[in-house]
This record gives C-alpha cells, sequence and structure tokens, in this order.
C-alpha cells in the first residue's frame, strides 16, 4: 500500500521561509528582490503559469514585472530587452516563459540572461556549474523533486534511479543532480527499448513524459517511490471513469473547467509504490516554490549577503 509524497506542505513552508527573509531584507535595506518574467505570444497555459508566479512574488513580497511580447517579435528586439533586465539593479531573477515560438531560439534567449539573474538554471553556465557540482542557480523543477525527497529522508545513495523523459527543463538536470547525490542513473525517452522492463528496475521512478497515465503498474517495482512530473489535461469523461476509482472531483472538474489534471503516472501504481507524488499536489506546487527561493538566492549572490 502506498503512501502520498504531497508536494504543496513543503512548497508552503519554503515560501514562508521566503517571505519571511524578504520581509527581513525590507526592513534591513528598504529594499526587495525583484523578479521580471517575460512572455512571448499568446499560449493560455503559458499566461497562466506566469500569472501564478506573479501572484506568489506578491504573496512573498517579491517585486515583480512581466513583460509581454507578440509571437512575431524579432530576435534582436527580445535580445535588447532581456539584457536591458540584465543591467537594471531592481531585478534580481529573470526567467523566460517557455515554449517560446520556433521562430525564437531558447538556447540563445537562455545564453542571454545573466547566469547570476538566472532563476530558472537553463543558462549554459549554470547547466555547467550544476555538472561541476558547484554553487549556482538550479533548475527549479529537479530541484524541487530533490528537497521532496530530502524531505522525506529518502535516500537517493546507491539507489537505482530511473528517469523517463530526457528534457533540459526536467530529465537531464534531475539526473546530473541524482548522480550527485550518489544515485546509479538510468535515463529513459522515447527511443528506450524494453522500457516496462527497464523502469521497473527503480527504487526511484520519476515521470517526465508528458503522457497522462502512461505509466501504469507493470511498470513499477513493487515499494518503490514513484515521482510524477507530468501535467496533463484530461477533458474524457469516459477515461476519468476508467482511471479513477473515485472519480467524483475529477468529473466536477470537467463539469467546472473543462478539463481535470493527471499525471503520467496510472492511479492504479499507487498500491504497488511506497511513495506516489499527486497530481495535482506534488511536484507541480514545489516548481513555483523553488523559482521564489531562487529569486532570493539570485538578490543575495549578487550583494554577496
Ligand atoms: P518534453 O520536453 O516534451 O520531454 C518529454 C520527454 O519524454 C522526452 O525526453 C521524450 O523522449 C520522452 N517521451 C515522450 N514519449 C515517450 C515514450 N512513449 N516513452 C518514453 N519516453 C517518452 O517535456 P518536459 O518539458 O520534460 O515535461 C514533461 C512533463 O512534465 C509534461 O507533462 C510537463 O507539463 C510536465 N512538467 C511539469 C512541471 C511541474 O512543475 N510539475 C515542470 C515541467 C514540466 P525524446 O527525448 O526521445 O523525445
Amino acid at each position: 500500500m502506498g503512501a502520498w509524497l504531497e508536494g504543496s506542505t513543503l512548497a508552503k513552508k519554503i515560501k514562508e521561509e521566503v517571505k519571511e527573509e524578504v520581509s527581513q531584507i525590507k526592513k534591513e535595506r528598504n529594499e526587495v528582490p525583484g523578479l521580471a518574467a517575460v512572455l512571448v505570444g499568446d499560449n493560455k497555459a503559458s499566461q497562466v503559469y506566469v500569472g501564478m508566479k506573479q501572484k506568489n512574488c506578491e504573496r512573498l513580497g517579491i517585486h515583480s514585472e512581466v513583460f509581454k511580447f507578440k509571437e512575431d517579435i524579432d530576435p534582436s528586439e527580445l535580445k535588447n530587452k532581456i539584457e536591458a533586465l540584465n543591467q537594471r539593479d531592481q531585478i534580481d531573477g529573470i526567467l523566460v516563459q517557455e515554449p517560446l515560438p520556433p521562430s525564437l531560439s531558447s538556447h540563445e534567449v537562455a545564453t542571454t540572461i545573466l547566469p547570476e539573474k538566472d532563476v530558472d538554471g537553463l543558462n549554459p553556465c549554470s547547466l555547467g556549474n550544476l555538472l561541476r557540482v558547484q554553487s549556482g542557480l538550479r533548475p527549479c523543477t529537479p530541484l524541487g523533486i530533490m528537497e521532496l525527497l530530502k524531505s522525506q529522508n529518502i535516500e537517493i545513495k546507491g539507489k537505482e534511479v530511473v528517469i523517463i523523459g530526457r528534457s533540459l527543463l526536467v530529465g537531464k538536470p534531475l539526473a546530473v543532480m541524482m548522480t550527485n547525490a550518489h544515485g546509479t542513473v538510468t535515463v529513459c525517452h522515447s527511443k528506450t527499448r524494453n522500457l516496462p522492463q527497464v523502469a521497473s528496475r527503480a527504487d526511484i521512478l520519476v515521470a517526465a513524459i508528458g503522457r497522462g497515465a502512461f505509466i501504469t503498474p507493470d511498470f513499477v517495482k513493487e515499494g518503490a517511490v514513484v515521482v510524477d512530473v507530468g501535467i496533463n489535461h484530461l477533458t474524457e469523461k469516459e477515461k476519468v471513469k476508467e482511471l479513477f476509482e473515485e472519480p467524483e472531483k475529477r468529473l466536477g472538474d470537467i463539469d467546472n473547467k473543462g478539463y481535470t489534471l493527471i499525471g503520467d503516472v496510472h492511479p492504479g501504481v499507487f498500491n504497488k509504490s511506497s511513495y506516489l507524488t499527486p497530481v495535482p499536489g506534488g511536484v507541480g506546487p514545489l516548481t513555483v516554490a523553488l523559482l521564489m527561493r531562487n529569486t532570493l538566492k539570485a538578490y543575495k549572490l549578487r550583494r554577496m549577503i
């Protein structure tokens, strides 16, 4: 029988700590950390994410600014905007919301952000620091996963860790963090052969794929810790009834919002795992909390506090 590995409580604790420290900084130095979010195009999910980040900043007393640009913005104009933010003292963290339109290079954009303001941790310098096990700003989602495991004293040292998904945002940096924590790490992707067999070796299994309920119990070793990173919109009521033993709340979501959020992990995995992160309420809230903590960290790093 599994247990839920909730992220919401830890996220709340991290945010309370950040709020307290921001308030202390305001008292002592009469200034607060600042975060600039850049949004290109009109992707609805990106608008929701940026709105949520802005709201979190407000609640924690962090100064926040949002810059919106049309999808057809010239790459050089975006570069100039980011360089201007690099120069501004009031801005400690800069994030450019992904996905970017195909006309813009995610690599160029991430490289333009100064490493000391790179709160998403995706600049080549930040990623290099991670590889080299040097201090620096780390990508928020993998960092959140590491913090969540640590909060429950789930040991990584010597464990078989299987990560499904090799994106720069989640899978790759998480593989490095898990390796640095002495896990024995396997990274899987769409070309991996015998995926259920490879996955079922894992003591700690992480799914970051983007395919709803893809990880069924046959991917999971009895007693494994399972971290579900996926966020998928499910709109079909029949599928909800098929997946969930108690589907009422999910069906209500579909009535109210038109969808319910599900992870990459099938609910049937719960009983086979020792821990499973819920969706929603697992990894997601930690990503935002760690972004807030990274902004505070960036503020302190630049001022050598
Ligand atoms: P991504 O860039 O699309 O990467 C998906 C990865 O999954 C790729 O490496 C892909 O393999 C692999 N994959 C796809 N289909 C597969 C299959 N059938 N078998 C094995 N591997 C397969 O996605 P991402 O940005 O990493 O995000 C993954 C999921 O996490 C999404 O649902 C996203 O919304 C969610 N997410 C959540 C948070 C959070 O805060 N909770 C943060 C970030 C992302 P290839 O490389 O071979 O294509």
